[in-house]
């Protein structure tokens, strides 16, 4: 015999908690319990022992055999989960991915830019509920129930007297009844309408002035709204002033711009007018003044309101307003 089981074990054993690799172990497995291994070995040499012997001896190298085919399966197992592990782990050394970082909504840079010009021309800030009584919405604007003009917008009523406001003028309406003149504000917001189309969605943003003081003309407005139509667009933009109805302003102009696509000469976007409606305008009404409480012998004033929606995608060319709402990244990241 040139080994005791005894010694064998300890060897293999030793050796296995040394192997560094699957090589490694597969190749002690051979050197142990292959066909020329020293197991295997010792188990042929038994028949040389004296009987009394045989017994014991080949039932303690069994029992080893068994042992070490164990121990290398499970070395071999850790070595897997070993390697699943590297292949897993974080490499440090890795560039980071970047995050995709987020801008302003356009909705939201247009109507910053829209009041920071009117900020720059003297006005406030204002804004108000988008669940608004009908009192506030119509009838304190000079449209009384049964009126035809309450068919210009398609309301969504909450209740009979509770609507969501279909435009943003009600703030007119509130501002006035908390302040004498002089009133100067904007009031950006979101206002309802039951429509939705390629140019039409149920929620959109409107943005309303309101200037009342003495000896306020239809030139003052003029004057505000060409200055604010400039800097939006450019300075090169001609504006026309076309007489319109409102219930709450008299006399009434829609505000066109140049077309910014064709420069007049006419296209799809202008209809082949020309020209671009982009805001409604007027005089305050009497009557709106009378019901705020406002001197009208005293004090006039002027009203206007756009759609910010349609600024922006005047602004922009964009042509569909329902991309604005629909979340888009590769939409959104343009801008
Ligand atoms: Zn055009």
């Amino acid at each position: 015999m040139e080994n005791s089981i005894e010694e064998i074990e300890a060897e293999a054993l030793q050796e296995l908690a040394a192997a560094a690799g699957k090589d490694e172990i597969q190749e002690l497995s051979v050197t142990y319990l292959g066909r020329k291994g020293k197991l295997t070995r010792f188990l042929r040499n038994i028949s040389n022992l004296p009987p009394d012997k045989r017994p014991d001896a080949g039932k303690s190298a069994n029992i080893l055999k068994k042992r070490l085919e164990e121990a290398f399966k499970s070395a071999f197992e850790k070595m897997d989960l070993a390697e699943a592990h590297r292949i897993e782990a974080i490499d440090v050394s890795l560039p980071g991915r970047p995050v995709p970082l987020g801008t302003l909504h356009p909705i939201t840079q247009i109507i910053r830019e829209i009041c920071a010009i009117f900020q720059k021309l003297g006005f406030d800030i204002a804004e108000g509920p988008e669940v608004e009584s009908d009192y506030y919405n119509f009838e304190a604007l000079n449209i009384p129930k049964n009126h035809p003009a309450r068919d210009m917008q398609d309301t969504f009523y909450v209740s009979e007297n509770i609507v969501l406001r279909t435009h943003t003028s009600p703030l007119q309406v509130r501002m006035m009844e908390k302040q004498k003149p002089p009133v100067r504000i904007v009031a950006p917001g979101k206002v309802y309408r039951c429509d939705s189309d390629i140019t039409h969605t149920p929620m959109f943003h409107q943005v309303e002035g309101l200037l009342v003081d003495q000896d306020i003309s239809f030139g003052d407005l003029k004057g505000v709204l060409t200055a604010f139509v400039q800097q939006i667009f450019d300075e090169q933009t001609s504006l026309r002033f076309r007489p319109s109805f409102f219930p709450f302003t008299e006399p009434s102009a829609e505000v066109d711009i140049l077309c910014v696509m064709c420069r007049g000469k006419g296209c799809r976007v202008c209809s082949q007018t020309g020209w671009l409606e982009v805001l409604g305008s007027g005089m305050v009404h009497p009557a709106v003044f009378e019901n705020v409480g406002y001197d009208i012998s005293r004090y006039t004033g002027f009203a206007f309101g756009m759609g910010v929606e349609r600024i922006t995608m005047l602004k922009y060319g964009i042509d569909d307003i329902r991309k604005f709402f629909e979340n888009d990244y590769r939409f959104l990241k343009q801008f």
